[in-house]
């Protein structure tokens, strides 16, 4: 297989860098290069430009504003995006909620979402885990109970990942309590100033606040807002659980940090010790860059095989997932352990005379826990890849 890029992708390529050179606002960039993160506004900012280019839903369908590009144009894409860096497109409407409606949602309900999707009109969230439902997300307990014109749900759900900036949920709910677990479960849509939603945040390890839990009591959501059949909201949810678990292989962020580890680990802004003189850290740094080739290789290789079927989990968005969020956690570890004392400012605020270069090390290695436990935790992965691939 040859993995080199045609020059046509080449230019392809170099038409994105000018792009992003061009449009992203210098500040944010800055910003996003030494760690730090976009505000909802300027998310909203960035994907209307791209929406505007035509490039804020590369992988959608044509009529609904996707390119029509080849997977391994929308693989270059993302990975420019990752590591320029740029704002990704909100992955809750983008990767995860769209796709569900262009696939499985009535005609009405495409012509409602995902024009707004594209341009973040909706900021979605997802309504999945719960307390005692994470891993086994079967055995759900929020219920929807038939109401004159829809349905009521009731429960609660956990994790809500920057609910408190959306306005529109999906969510999972059981709605036939006499039926095997994964065959009573429909999806809906649910704005979020439903009355009697309501949103308790969580504070997370960084300090920040990330995730929320939702208490849903008698919650009313019309039948126009159930997507495709009812009963059959766990294949969509599978089907949607792929495609986060696809997204979260995120090559290019590791690309970018390792880039920026080895700038660092060369010439420490303090005026320190090189630790990239010292053989033990060159090694650590070599093993992570040639896991990052490795990981972008296996990339390349299911994107030139054509991926999985239209609509189908595909479970080698397992292996993605779980190599992906190692590869991001060890990165996140070497950054921490390149800044040293400098990202000790944590969680004080770097203070005046501080060094800012290390000030995101430590929040970025804690905030980044997470990415072995949402999408599924990496345990989960592993037994997935057992069964669906190894066959064992
Ligand atoms: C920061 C963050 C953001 C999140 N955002 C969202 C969101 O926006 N929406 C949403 O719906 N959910 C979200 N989640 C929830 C996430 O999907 C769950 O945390 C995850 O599925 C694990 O479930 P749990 O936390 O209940 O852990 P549990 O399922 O209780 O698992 C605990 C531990 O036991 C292990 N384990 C459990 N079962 C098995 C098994 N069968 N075999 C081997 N090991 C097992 C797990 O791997 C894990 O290590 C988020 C989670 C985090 C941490």
């Amino acid at each position: 297989m040859d993995l080199r890029l045609s020059a046509e992708d080449l230019a392809f390529r170099d038409e994105l860098r000018a792009f992003l050179r061009a449009s992203l606002p210098a500040p944010l960039a800055r910003r996003l290069r030494t760690g730090g993160k976009a505000s909802p506004e300027e998310l909203r900012a960035w994907t209307r430009t791209l929406a505007d280019r035509g490039w804020s839903v590369p992988h959608w369908p044509v009529e609904w504003g996707g390119t029509g590009w080849s997977p391994l144009r929308q693989m270059i894409f993302r990975d420019e995006v990752q590591q320029f860096p740029a704002p990704e497109p909100l992955s809750f409407g983008a990767s995860m909620v769209g796709p569900v409606i262009y696939t499985f949602g009535s005609q009405a309900q495409k012509e409602r979402f995902l024009p707004r999707i594209a341009r973040l009109d909706d900021w979605w969230c997802q309504g999945f885990s719960e307390p005692e439902a994470g891993s086994d997300l079967a055995s759900l307990r929020t219920r929807a109970e038939p109401a004159e014109g829809g349905w009521r749900i009731t429960g609660q759900k956990a994790w809500t990942s920057l609910g408190q900036h959306a306005n529109w949920i999906f969510v999972l709910a059981r709605t036939d309590r006499t039926a095997k677990k994964q065959n009573g479960i429909s999806f809906f849509l649910v704005p979020m100033d439903s009355p009697g939603l309501k949103l308790v945040p969580t504070e997370l390890i960084d300090g920040s606040h990330e995730v929320n839990e939702l208490f849903f009591d008698d919650v009313f959501v019309p039948d126009e807002n159930v997507v495709g059949e009812l009963n059959k909201g766990w294949d969509y949810a599978r089907f949607l659980l792929s495609n986060e678990r696809t997204g979260q292989a995120r090559v290019g962020l590791a690309k970018a940090r390792l880039r920026r580890i080895r700038e660092l680990a060369a010439a420490p802004p303090d005026g320190g010790p090189a630790p990239l003189d010292h053989p033990a850290f060159q090694r650590r740094l070599a093993e992570l860059e040639v896991q990052a080739l490795a990981l972008e290789t296996t990339l390349l290789r299911i994107v030139a095989s054509g991926g999985g079927e239209e609509g189908e989990a595909n479970p080698v968005s397992s292996i993605l997932k779980l190599r992906g969020s190692e590869l991001q956690q060890a990165t996140a570890e070497l950054l921490l352990d390149v800044a040293g004392p400098a990202a000790l400012v944590w969680p004080y605020g770097p203070g005046e005379g501080a060094p800012l270069w290390g000030a995101d090390a430590a929040p970025t290695y804690f905030n980044l826990r997470k990415l072995s436990i949402y999408g599924g935790a990496n345990e989960i992965q592993r037994t997935i890849v057992a069964r669906s691939i190894l066959g064992l």
